[in-house]
């Protein structure tokens, strides 16, 4: 399952491309793809081994780590360090558990010696740290989508997708623990996290489930229903169940709401192939075997939505929901419903769309 290396990697810094997105799986300028290809500046003769620090070195509560896209801050880019694809980024399934680093990043784990961790850093690179607590295990990994100057999609009066991710996330944290599970979030502030480490923080943890928490944008189609999608892995049963019984639990609470909503036709829990039949969304791709769904809760770019979702009343419901979905999944043999069986044909998404090009690591030490 997981493709654990014997070996010890030297800490070179290697750059790649984070990935962008803005919600809107009716857009085609609009992907949670991560397929793109490392940019221009992905190669360097300079070899380094520590983290090239953030010209911001804040580290839990930065929105500008990744904002810092300048190339004179681009670190050492080296192959051989971790096993890359043919466009350098790194393959998923290189680590194994995760250190909470002193200044409270996740770092996938991808050796361990006398001295200490090498790690898998923010932006796929690899370090020696000295301190933190591991990590070996979490029941489900919360991925709140975007973040930092990846805002996902904005709502009318000015919802930012990244902010309503995070909020609606950390109550789905604390409604999880509540209830007794362990939970490790792929970020717990305003800061991007490229989607190849939060696949690789998934597989580091080998959780029950990944759960992406997004909103929508990206079609004006009114709607007497709401317009919730959930995005499962395609060959995965118990993704395509948890997606199932997510739509099932957050439709039934939202439809309850007196509003004019947003929705495609073929609303409802579903897969979305790319180009070559795997799954087009990096967080479902990336996390796999592990399963995982993209939860597109609605439409932020609706007026009455972004309201409603404003209301931390109404992102503490949505988090119950999300909660019973889980429960349901783990203790009866509920298949789910909603599911679409022809999707709206959404497109492959051009290559790239809303990435950088440049990757700045945070201090993490
Ligand atoms: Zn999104």
């Amino acid at each position: 399952m997981r493709v654990r290396r014997g070996v010890r990697w030297v800490g070179i810094a290697f750059l790649f491309v984070m990935s962008a997105a803005a919600c809107g799986t009716s857009s085609v300028a609009l992907s949670d793809d991560d397929d793109a290809p490392a940019s221009s500046t992905t190669s360097s003769t300079t070899t380094s081994t520590t983290v090239t620090p953030s010209s911001t070195t804040s580290t839990t509560t930065s929105s500008t780590t990744s904002t810092t896209t300048t190339t004179t801050t681009a670190p050492a880019t080296v192959d051989g360090d971790l096993l890359r694809d043919e466009e350098g980024v790194p393959l998923n399934g290189q680590t194994d558990g995760v250190l909470i680093t002193p200044t409270g990043w996740i770092a996938p784990i991808v050796d361990t010696s006398a001295d200490g961790w090498t790690v898998w850093t923010p932006c796929g690179r690899t370090a020696d740290l000295t301190g933190g607590r591991v990590v070996e295990y979490a029941d489900f990994v919360i991925d709140p989508g975007h973040g930092g100057n990846e805002t996902g999609a904005v709502g009318p009066g000015g919802l930012r997708e990244a902010d309503l991710n995070l909020e609606v996330a950390l109550k789905l944290r604390d409604t999880l623990v509540g209830a007794g599970y362990s939970v490790i979030m792929t970020r717990q502030t305003d800061v991007r996290v490229p989607i190849v480490t939060r696949g690789e923080i998934a597989q580091a943890l080998d959780p029950i489930a990944f759960i992406s928490v997004h909103f929508n944008a990206g079609t004006d189609a009114w709607s007497d229903e709401p317009g919730t999608e959930m995005f499962h892995q395609i060959e995965s049963a118990e993704s395509k169940r948890l997606a199932g019984l997510l739509y099932e639990e957050v439709f039934g609470y939202l439809e309850d709401f007196d509003i004019t909503w947003v929705s495609l036709s073929d609303a409802g829990a579903m897969s979305r192939p790319n180009r070559e039949g795997g799954d087009y969304y990096g967080v479902l791709r990336r996390p796999g075997p592990v399963t995982s769904v993209l939860a597109e809760y609605g439409y932020i770019s609706n007026q009455a939505e972004e309201e409603l979702y404003s209301d931390p009343a109404v992102q503490q419901q949505l988090a119950d929901a999300t909660l019973r979905a889980v429960r349901r999944l783990l203790t009866t043999s509920d298949p789910g419903s909603g599911f679409t069986t022809d999707p709206i044909f959404r497109g492959y998404g051009p290559s790239g769309a809303g990435r950088t090009d440049n990757c700045v690591d945070p201090k993490l030490q």
